[in-house]
């Protein structure tokens, strides 16, 4: 699947769930940005993906080591252990963030928010960079984004799901993930799922429904049923009836 096209489906999966998480306003806005950036994360395992262009040498270095230790692309990060992994890096961010000293739940500055704010730094300039927003000015965006989101807490809000209060962050990174995950394995790929214990590869659609990636199937049905599926979830989550 296109970068552009995992950016949209973790958008609308965050948008979708938000009605149901209470999530409003800026929190909303912010959700959907970055569960966009965590559904371009798991091809962090490709040197040429989306998300490993977003910072130069510095991420395509990043993504050679991925892809070494997680065994290749659409290997280790399309797995289960790799929304696992990706989610505790997100935790640990967030609760570094917060043990800062002098921050009481009031806006200020520390570098406790230095892990969490590059994190979402890379998620918000990986989003508007798969869905073709801001062109070169998408990173400074996306930084921007970051330091307005560390800054005000907004990353740290806690969802409740189930008996669990998640920060944002971290809910967004394992949302996003996942919505990547059965992206491809709607293409005629797969992923995964078990990888380390298996390498068998998992598929949502039976074999003539899946479609290959930037191919007629993904530009003419996927692209277009994602864009709308996100409108509505927007339109719905910000206070309208469907
Ligand atoms: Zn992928």
């Amino acid at each position: 699947m296109l970068g552009r096209d995992h950016a949209l489906s973790g958008a609308f999966a965050f948008a979708a769930l938000g009605p149901t998480l209470h999530v409003t306003g800026s929190h909303l806005a912010a959700g959907v940005l970055l569960t966009a950036g965590a559904g371009v994360l798991p091809d962090i395992d490709h040197p040429d993906s989306t998300i490993a262009r977003s910072f130069g040498f510095l991420t395509q270095a990043f993504a050679w080591i991925v892809a070494r230790i997680s065994g290749g692309h659409r290997h280790g990060t399309h797995s289960l252990v790799g929304i696992a992994v990706f989610s505790a890096g997100a935790l640990a961010a967030g609760s570094y963030q917060l043990s800062a000293p002098h921050l009481t739940g009031h806006a200020a500055f520390s570098w406790h928010m230095l892990p969490a704010g590059l994190y979402l730094a890379l998620l918000y300039s990986a989003a508007l960079r798969a869905l073709h927003v801001g062109g070169h000015h998408g990173d400074l965006l996306g930084i921007g984004g970051a330091v307005i989101t560390c800054y005000t807490g907004w990353d740290l809000f806690r969802l409740g799901v189930g008996h669990w209060h998640v920060p944002l962050l971290a809910f967004a990174t394992a949302l996003g993930c996942a919505a990547h995950i059965a992206g491809d394995e709607l293409t005629h790929g797969g992923c995964p799922i078990c990888w380390p214990f298996s390498e068998h590869e998992f598929h949502l659609l039976p074999r003539p429904l899946q479609f290959t990636t930037a191919k007629i199937g993904e530009n003419w049905i996927v692209f277009p049923l994602l864009t709308g599926a996100l409108v509505l979830a927007v339109w719905h989550a910000t206070g309208h009836p469907l």
